[in-house]
């Protein structure tokens, strides 16, 4: 099996070993046997969020299959193999509200812990009661609480801790059809609303998705915009805001100010679209969202990594802010 076959990007060499694990038991064995046998291990879910090197993986590589989903009452419990964006749109059909504005991401639901998966002003965080995950050093399977995650931007314990093994993870929902205020400007001004207001749930869910196809933020196999892992690199937190960075979309964040790294790459002469003229051309920016990095079709993981390794230079040439790429690498760095 070719990792370039389960990542959305569509790059990575070969995988020496392959399983699939169609249940929490399997998923546990599988893990335990190859800690055991000393082999390396690499688990993929949706593949979203991953870029493997063209040599591929020398180990074993297991995809995250198992596929449980209840709903009691307002607590709503799911496999870590089960696809994200199916329990956000059985949840709604449900009565339930909470994660309407996270629709349409790509991958499993075992990845949205991992990197506090958000979009449009929620956070996975914001709903988590909490995971349960198998421990590789222990070798115990424990339930942990959302305050004990460690959850920041992008990140949480099993991000910067890869020993846990996602296995399942709930979420606290709202019995309610009716959306808590907007918030977010960007989409209440696509709904004609204000952030204070509220709106059924589905209709936030239909307004996210158009929103998010329209930056090519929706997977669709037809369009090289989506072969991607979404946006490449984190937004930067910096404690002061670069002299000609002054104009640049931003947040207050308690270590200064996030800094809209689409806003940095655009301005720093990176257009959508750009990259024909680097390396191959195999790989560009998306032509419809400039933190996108795209394959156009053949496109290596080195082609990506010479790319994201110029757009990164060239950022930090024009405004001293280095850019931090938010997805995984597996057997490959920034060129
Ligand atoms: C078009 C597009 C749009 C996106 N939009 C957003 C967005 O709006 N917001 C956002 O936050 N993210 C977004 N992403 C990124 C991505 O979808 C999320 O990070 C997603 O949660 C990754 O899940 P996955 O199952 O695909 O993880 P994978 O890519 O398969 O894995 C990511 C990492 O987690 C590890 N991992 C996966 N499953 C487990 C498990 N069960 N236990 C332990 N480790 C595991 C892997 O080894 C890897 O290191 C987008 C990606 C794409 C392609």
């Amino acid at each position: 099996m070719n990792l370039s076959e389960l990542t959305t990007i569509r790059v990575g060499g070969p995988a020496r070993e392959y399983a699939v694990a169609e249940t929490t038991e399997e998923l546990v064995s599988l893990v335990k046997d190859a800690d055991a046998a000393g082999t390396e291990l690499l688990i993929v879910g949706g593949g979203s969020n991953l870029v493997v090197g063209d040599v591929g993986f020398d180990g074993l590589v297991i995809k995250v299959a198992n596929n449980q989903f209840t709903i009691a009452d307002d607590l709503v419990t799911v496999d870590a193999g089960v696809e994200w964006d199916s329990v956000v749109a059985q949840t709604i059909e449900a009565g339930l509200s909470g994660i309407e504005q996270l629709s349409g991401i790509p991958g499993l639901v075992g990845g949205t812990p991992i990197q506090n998966v958000g979009a449009y002003g929620a956070l996975t965080s914001d709903t988590l009661e909490y995971v349960t995950a198998y421990d590789r050093e222990s070798g115990a399977v424990a339930r942990w609480l959302r305050d004990d995650l460690e959850f920041g931007n992008r990140t949480s314990i099993f991000k910067r801790n890869r020993r846990y093994v996602v296995l399942d993870v709930a979420y606290r929902l709202q019995r309610e059809t009716m959306s808590p205020p907007l918030r977010y400007a960007a989409l209440a001004n696509h709904m004609n609303m204000s952030v204070t207001d509220s709106a059924p749930v589905a209709d936030v869910r239909q307004a996210v998705i158009e929103l998010r196809s329209m930056r090519g933020m929706v997977l669709n196999p037809d369009d090289n915009d989506t072969w991607s892992v979404g946006s490449f690199f984190v937004n930067p937190v910096v404690p002061h805001v670069p002299e000609l960075a002054v104009d640049a979309q931003r947040w207050p964040d308690e270590h200064g100010f996030k800094l809209s790294a689409a806003w940095l790459i655009e301005h720093a002469g990176f257009p959508k679209g750009y990259g024909k003229e680097v390396g191959t051309g195999r790989a560009t920016l998306s032509t419809k969202h400039t933190l996108a990095l795209t394959n156009r079709g053949g496109a290596t993981a080195q082609d990506l990594m010479v790319l994201a390794g110029h757009i990164r230079a060239g950022v930090h040439a024009k405004y001293g802010v280095t850019l931090y790429p938010e997805c995984d690498f597996v057997n490959c760095a920034l060129a």
